[in-house]
């Protein structure tokens, strides 16, 4: 049996990289990256150039929102895109869109068309090329089997994509050079409701743009029309032997290990982060790379993260939908690629026991229509009154929404992250680092800015220090405005929020989303407050906005927290501020339908209706609780079909010696052998016996026909059991002869 292990790590070692070929010039030499970069994206430098100057036009007064497109418009752009997508081999269309599902949809049509003639009473066939500008605006996929949370019935099951213009169309390339022309799209029902995640993100960045532009021009910062949100996601993901991997059924089917021990050594000796790759994995990111470089995604980073076999990519910020969509195709060009080189990528959040966890880093942040970023703090943000206002909004946002934040990134597989030992904890707080702590502190106290040289650096100069190394060969370096706590769930980091908590495997948008509205929120709150406190003149000055500034950063103190995060203090601390400590999924999807919560999603930046975000708790429930079943139904297979032979085929082996070594005379009463005979048969009886209250309580879940108390029952019930199974069987893989394991194990899966 554990011969198929043995034979997938031979092949582990006798495996031929695969080469990756960099796009080439005529001449053989690689093309340099920017001269690739985005050459299978319809851009708008494309559109341009293919169509006719009034088209063009119109489509840009669309974008920002100013016209609607008309028919002859939309015919006019299919064609082109049409045309120039052949030209890259492309033979199908797809609309492209995010179901409630953290993955992407698509279904394929080809451009392929039949014309029928009729010439001297002859009927002809030809075949011809086509794609209208309703194909390309609208199209109806079969909604009913994508989740809806019960706000549809069956019989009116439409679901309608529409082309979301601000993100620009693309080629991909499939195998043996075929490619399909993708519309990135919003999935909405007949009625209009949100049944997707990009619909509730793009109502959020306009929500949160009018809320922006308002405040900055109650502080004379009129000439800013529009403001967007920015966001840099950083993906953390793990890398297996795809041989190993199909040994697993947990793998394949749960994306995470449900049993396994722990080796000797893993993390401790912390060699792995930023360590060098290893040269197949190196391979495997360069191929995604160039891929992703060709669709436009800027990826910058690459690097190794804490745990063995754990890796991370993070892109160039873009304007947040383009960013979510980026990683969304990210994800799955890695997927595609890491195939290429017998490699799975696990994106769950917390595939290995013991082992560090991944998450997904949405680095946030607010930008003019020219491009200045709103969260820099610049050289004294004590006396930026832009910085200091947006600054403190997103703080007192996550002051009074943390709840809905840490709903937003509830999931299965990220509820092993959360609150589970393990980093970031279920208390959102947000991290400032010294320095603006003490800016905080200052405007609070109406005092001056302490100097912080005595414990850091000698000059302190906000945004862009000096760091002195004391080493004379080295150039002087800027340091960060600051410092780094690894331990925060939500932290700002220099000219930017980072949410950390976000689930590796979940897609960003919904947490974004959730982060936009909150902030929208409480912009709404401080442009009202600031508008009192100005009262007659034109606009605020310096004064009212600290007075603002410093009611809110009253308000909101007890959400800072600079401290260690996942220790127990923590706990007792923020139950004492009375922050939040949510640590699973169901009691966080409650945070969604909370009043104060549901006011904002539905009233204060209305980007859902009631119903909406009804159906969103129903999905989240019932997704939840298929995910606990799988889990369930796998360790059950795992346990009959897997552990309990290899014990037992140990245990024969142990036995029929034990038979022999008696039949020559020796005392086996006290022998080791008898040593492990029983203690085999004390777990397989332990785990045997808990294989049925798992039986037992999956049937349980699954008779319960109400989805939020079977969540409950999945959490209380198939977690704990499951936990119990895991550890004995853990046990007992250290005692049976590693020839009889057929699972592959950590110490082959992680090195
Ligand atoms: P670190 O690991 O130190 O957090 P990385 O370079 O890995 O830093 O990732 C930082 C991420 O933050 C990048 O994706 C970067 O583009 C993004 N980022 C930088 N500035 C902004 C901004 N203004 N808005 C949103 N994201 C940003
Ligand atoms: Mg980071």
């Amino acid at each position: 049996m554990a011969s198929v292990r043995n034979n997938s790590l031979l092949a582990i070692t006798n495996y031929n990289q695969r080469n990756i070929e960099p796009p080439k010039r005529a001449n053989g030499k690689p093309l340099y990256t920017s001269e690739y970069f985005g050459q299978n994206v319809f851009t708008l430098k494309e559109m341009e150039r293919t169509l006719p100057k009034s088209i063009f036009q119109k489509f840009i007064q669309q974008q920002k929102g100013r016209v609607s497109l008309d028919r002859a418009t939309a015919d006019a752009i299919a064609h082109a895109a049409r045309v120039w997508a052949m030209d890259k081999g492309a033979t199908h269309f797809t609309h492209w869109f995010q179901p409630q599902t953290d993955s992407t949809a698509e279904k394929h049509d080809a451009f392929l068309s039949l014309k029928t003639s009729i010439t001297n009473g002859h009927e002809t066939i030809t075949a011809i090329d086509t794609f209208s500008g309703s194909q390309l605006l609208q199209a109806e996929p079969d909604a009913s089997s994508f989740p809806n949370g019960g706000m549809r019935t069956t019989f009116e099951a439409r679901g309608y994509t529409v082309w979301d213009t601000t993100s620009p169309m693309f080629i991909q390339e499939g195998p043996h050079s075929t490619a399909v022309l993708y519309i990135p799209c919003v999935f909405i029902s007949y009625n209009g409701e949100a049944l997707d995640e990009k619909t509730a993100l793009l109502r959020s960045n306009e929500a949160i743009s009018h809320a922006a532009v308002r405040l900055l021009h109650l502080i004379g910062n009129t000439d800013t029309k529009r403001v967007i949100t920015t966001l840099g996601v950083e993906q953390e993901f793990f890398l297996v032997d795809r041989g190993l991997c199909t040994l697993r059924p947990d793998l394949k089917i749960c994306g995470r290990t449900l049993v396994g021990s722990v080796p000797p050594k893993h993390q401790q000796l912390e060699d792995h982060y930023f360590g060098k790759m290893p040269s197949r994995v190196l391979a495997t990111i360069s191929e995604t790379e160039i891929e992703l470089f060709k669709l436009g995604v800027p990826m910058k980073t690459r690097h190794n993260e804490v745990a063995p076999g754990q890796f991370e990519m993070a892109p160039i910020f873009e304007e947040s939908s383009l960013a979510v969509d980026h990683n969304l195709l990210t994800m799955e060009v890695l997927h595609r690629v890491a195939h290429r080189h017998k490699l799975k990528v696990l994106y769950h959040e917390k595939p290995f026991k013991g082992v560090n966890g991944s998450g997904k880093h949405c680095n946030w942040s607010l930008s003019t229509d020219t491009g200045e970023n709103i969260l820099d703090p610049s050289v004294k943000p004590e006396t930026n009154p832009r910085f200091l206002l947006f600054f403190i909004a997103t703080i007192y946002a996550v002051y009074r929404h943390g709840a809905l934040l840490r709903a937003a990134i509830a999931t299965s597989s990220n509820e092993h992250r959360l609150g589970a030992n393990e980093a970031p904890p279920g208390i959102i707080s947000v991290f400032l680092g010294d320095q603006l702590n003490e800016v905080l502190n200052a405007v609070e106290e109406q005092r001056e800015i302490k100097n912080f040289s005595q414990h850091q650096i000698q000059s302190v100069k906000v945004g862009g220090t000096i760091l002195d190394l004391k080493i004379a060969t080295l150039p002087p370096i800027s340091r960060d405005l600051t410092d780094r706590n690894r331990t925060s769930p939500f932290a700002f980091t220099g000219n930017k929020f980072e949410f950390r908590a976000v689930g590796s495997k979940q897609s960003p948008s919904f947490p974004v989303t959730l982060l936009n509205v909150a902030v929208c929120a409480a912009l709404n709150e401080i442009s009202n407050e600031l508008e009192k406190i100005k009262g007659e003149k034109t606009f605020a000055s310096l004064e009212d906005v600290l007075t603002v500034v410093r009611i809110f950063i009253k308000k909101s103190k007890a959400i800072r927290f600079e401290g260690d995060n996942y220790s127990q203090e923590w706990v007792e601390e923020a139950a004492r501020r009375g922050i939040p400590n949510i640590t699973s999924c169901p009691e966080a999807f409650k945070m969604l339908l909370d009043p104060v919560h549901q006011k904002i999603l539905t009233e204060t930046v209305p980007i859902f209706t009631i119903p909406e975000v009804q159906s969103r708790y129903h999905i989240l429930n019932e997704k939840y609780v298929k995910d606990l079943l799988i889990e369930g139904n796998t360790l059950k297979g795992l346990i009959s079909q897997y552990i309990i032979p290899s014990a037992f085929e140990y245990r024969r082996e142990i036995a029929e010696s034990l038979v022999s070594l008696n039949s020559i005379g020796i005392d086996i009463s006290a022998s080791p052998e008898k040593a492990v005979l029983v203690k085999i048969g004390d777990l397989t009886n332990k785990i045997t016996q808990l294989k049925g209250e798992l039986e037992k309580a999956i049937a349980e879940v699954s008779s319960t026909q109400d989805i939020v108390l079977a969540a409950e029952k999945a959490h209380h019930e198939i977690l704990k059991v499951m936990d119990d199974i895991r550890t004995n069987v853990d046990v007992l893989e250290q005692i049976v002869a590693d020839k009889y394991w057929s699972l592959p194990k950590y110490s082959e899966l992680l090195f």
